[in-house]
């Protein structure tokens, strides 16, 4: 029996370039195709009707055709415009994050509905305001296990040794702890028992478990820095939207250190 020609599938849209003179292909993030790419027609007309259910950050209902190459979308119907995501910058730039790094995690065509789960609860956490940074790490975390790059925090990778409460490092090769003893020669950044404790809770619960931990700045830092250098390890690059995180955060906090004035226009 061959495939019916139109198929139905949630979605939510992680990446757009433009085609042509007002399409789009858009990368699309589904429950049981995983990552997909699709054509979108006359998209960027200003009367497309489709348009609005197409936006980057929305997660929708969509009908699609069968393509020889890529499929076609045909119907689209927002489930969740995440509107936050869209009107304020900062959170903007944490959900291009997200995506950008679901983009690179997951390869095409495979289900994983776990992930797909994962991402629409983040967009939702931020969209419903909390601490970003906080719902950033468990979302990086959550998705480094589905993605089989789990960081081993509970003992020692090389000696096995449970850790103590001492100069322990998380080494990105190593993909976990290494104990005073076993450093080395490894690239590795050292990793306080707070910080360690803090990732190993996230590891293991669910959103809901660890959403009112308090952490206060410099302990947020760490373990940004600790996730951020093990991703990119892992990554082998820069993960593009974390240099373009990091310039918005560079502009807000300029704006908050220096408010703005606009300069006299001159007249000519
Ligand atoms: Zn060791």
């Amino acid at each position: 029996m061959s495939k019916p020609r139109t198929y139905k599938t949630e979605a939510v849209i992680i990446k757009k370039t433009k085609l042509g003179e007002a399409g789009r292909i858009l990368t699309l993030y589904t429950p049981q195709l995983g990552k997909i790419q699709a054509v979108a027609k006359g998209v960027r007309r200003p009367r497309s009707k489709m348009a609005g259910h197409l936006e980057l950050l929305t997660h929708s209902q969509l009908s699609l055709a069968r393509g020889r190459n890529l499929d076609t979308v045909i119907g689209a119907q927002t489930i969740s415009s995440f509107l936050p995501l869209k009107t304020d910058l900062d959170l903007t730039s944490y959900a291009l994050y997200a995506t950008e790094l679901v983009n690179q995690f997951a390869a095409d065509n495979v289900e994983d509905q776990p992930l797909f789960q994962l991402l629409v609860e983040t967009l939702q956490n931020l969209s419903q305001g909390g601490d970003n940074e906080l719902i950033m790490r468990y979302f990086e975390l959550h998705l480094l296990d589905m993605a089989g790059f789990r960081p081993q925090l509970e003992h020692c990778v090389a000696c096995k040794s449970a850790l103590k409460d001492a100069a322990n490092l998380f080494s990105p090769a190593a993909g976990g702890m290494l104990c005073p003893g076993c450093r080395q020669n490894q690239l590795a950044y050292p990793l306080s028992e707070n910080a360690r404790k803090v990732l190993l809770l996230l590891q293991h619960s669910d959103y809901s478990a660890v959403s009112g931990l308090e952490i206060d700045r410099e302990l947020s830092h760490q373990l940004e820095m600790v996730v951020r250098n093990y991703i990119r390890y892992l990554l082998e690059r820069e993960v593009k939207s974390t240099a373009w995180l990091d310039s918005v955060r560079g502009q807000i906090d300029d704006n908050q250190i220096r408010p703005y004035s606009p300069t006299t226009p001159t007249k000519t």
